[in-house]
């Protein structure tokens, strides 16, 4: 979900800029004052970008910002400033705000500057979100080239066996019904008996296990289906 951020006392300007912005398609968090955006930002940490005006009747704008960027890095932060002054835009851009947009601001001018910083913003956050190495004990499960490594050796995986093995260590500690990994890994459209799912975890331990008829790793939860132990 894109979720945004607006932080302006003025009523008329703050919902003019929330329709607009959920026209856009964002999903917006409103607040009307600098301690106000801090507390709905705790609750609301989904937040990717926020935008806030610097004249605030509490805390102003940049100290707002100061401490939303002490909260999150990543966040994406636009400053709307009243004056077209240079010193105001810098010393925004120096408490660690991205970007700003002089008031008064045109709808489509707004809405590109907070697409633009969206999309830098979930594009930077993207690929560390996606883990391409699984780790579980001495076991390493990399996404990518779709390979098991345990301890040293490299574990040739069918794609089935892959599939489960992903669901298993993304659910870490879980009872895994059967119904549940048929569907994970087979898919809602197959009608097949659930068999398939023991002879498949079967062989995996035949992979990983020490001692397979003993397994540390998938243990069979009685009745109800698998748990991985790593
Ligand atoms: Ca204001």
């Amino acid at each position: 979900m894109k979720k945004v951020l607006i932080c302006e006392d003025e009523a008329s300007i703050r919902s003019f800029v929330v329709v607009n912005l959920q026209r856009a398609g964002y999903t917006v968090v409103e607040a009307a004052s600098g301690e106000e955006a801090l507390q709905k930002y705790e609750q609301e940490p989904a937040v990717q970008v926020a935008l806030l005006d610097v004249m605030l009747p509490g805390i102003d704008g940049f100290e707002t910002c100061r401490c939303l960027r002490r909260m999150n890095k990543d966040l994406g932060i636009i400053m709307l400033t009243a004056l077209s002054q240079e010193a105001e835009k810098v010393t925004g851009l120096q408490n660690g705000a991205d970007d700003y947009v002089t008031k008064p601001f045109s709808t489509a001018e707004l809405i590109a500057r907070v697409d633009a910083l969206y999309r830098r913003v979930s594009a930077a956050q993207g690929p560390s979100a996606y883990r391409e190495e699984i780790q579980s004990g001495d076991l390493i499960l990399n996404r990518r080239t779709r390979s098991l490594q345990v301890h040293d050796r490299t574990v040739e995986l069918t794609q089935v066996e892959y599939q489960l093995m992903e669901c298993f260590l993304q659910h870490p500690g879980e009872t895994l019904g059967r119904a549940r990994l048929l569907e994970a890994v087979w898919g809602s459209d197959y009608y097949g008996d659930d068999k398939i799912v023991d002879v498949n975890v079967r062989r995996l331990r035949m992979k990983l296990e020490k001692d397979p008829s003993n397994p540390v790793y998938i243990q069979t939860v009685w009745g109800q289906g698998y748990r991985w132990n790593g």
